[in-house]
């Protein structure tokens, strides 16, 4: 195998993030502060940790962070309407859900109700549909977070073979529109696929985004394979089992290190083209 790449998000994140500052700068000279606007509703810490990664990000780039937590029992309508708040709020660039909520509220109509020019997060419907057509402005940001590290390292996908694992509308979908953007051949699996591993041993490019610690395991890796992760599990264990994984591929991504850091990067730059765009 030629020269194995461990794939550093840390210094992805840092090369977005510098030429961010410079844009955030410009954007002042015109009185202008790109501004976030987070919602987090009920206690979830894990939640609650993450609001404040993504406000303290923020904040060392001098964009500014409006957090805004609502309690457990907010009911749909009343989450509409801060949402509908703060599209209507001129200082606002960016909007973010913070998921999961409550399961009483309904969060797919939450989501939507986030103005396309806002999402930020590219959480909405039409936002995805766009990511698929190939000309949204705001992908979602692990999938974006993803493309960025292909891109930085210039790892091949065109006319690869990338087997996608996980089908979530934050991650597994659009991460293989996206890859299927840059002419990759792609194979989505899920819950209910057959031969797993079978499927995975064809991959030229792998992404695991399945929410179980260690779940890709170094047999089911053909040699030389990139691997994305995108799991970040409880103990900051990924989806992939690394150290038997390390051993086949080419290029992989580290957890904690790899797709994490770059996923709030992209939020950062979503929030600065977002105001730019409204300058
Ligand atoms: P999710 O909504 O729970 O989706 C998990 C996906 O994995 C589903 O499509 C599910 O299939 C599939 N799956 C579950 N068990 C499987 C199995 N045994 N075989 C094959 N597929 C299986 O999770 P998510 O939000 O996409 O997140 C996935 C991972 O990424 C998690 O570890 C999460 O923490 C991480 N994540 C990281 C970042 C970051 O910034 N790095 C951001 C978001 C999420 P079905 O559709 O059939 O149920």
């Amino acid at each position: 195998m030629e020269k194995q790449i461990i794939l550093d998000g840390k210094h992805v994140a840092k090369e977005v993030k510098d030429s961010l500052k410079h844009r955030v700068e410009a954007l002042k000279e015109q009185d202008i502060t790109p501004c976030l606007a987070t919602i987090l509703v009920g206690n979830d810490p894990s939640s609650e940790t993450y609001v404040k990664m993504k406000g303290n990000a923020c904040g060392r780039l001098g964009i500014r962070s409006m957090q805004i937590h609502l309690p457990e029992e907010t009911t749909t309508d009343q989450l509409l309407d801060q949402i509908i708040a703060l599209n209507e709020d001129e200082s606002v660039h960016g909007i973010l859900l913070q998921h999961p909520v409550p399961r009483h509220i309904d969060e797919r109509l939450a989501f939507d109700t986030i103005s396309i020019e806002k999402d930020v997060d590219g959480v909405t419907t039409e936002g995805f549909g766009q990511t698929a057509f190939h000309f949204g402005r705001f992908p979602s940001c692990t999938p974006a977070a993803i493309m960025e590290i292909i891109n930085f390292y210039n790892l091949e996908v065109e006319g690869k073979h990338a087997v996608v694992i996980g089908r979530s509308p934050i991650l597994g979908k659009p991460v293989s529109m996206m890859l299927l953007n840059r002419n990759a051949t792609v194979t989505v699996c899920h819950s209910k696929t057959e031969n797993l591993p079978q499927i995975v041993q064809q991959a030229d490019v792998i992404v695991a985004a399945v929410g179980m610690p260690k779940f890709v395991k170094g047999d089911w890796v053909k040699e030389g394979a990139v691997i994305l992760d995108a799991g970040y599990n409880k103990g900051n264990i990924g989806d992939v089992d690394y150290d038997s994984c390390v051993t086949k591929a080419s290029a992989i991504t580290p957890v904690p290190g790899g797709v994490g850091p770059v996923t709030i990067s992209m939020l950062l730059k979503h929030t600065v083209l977002s105001a730019e765009m409204k300058s």
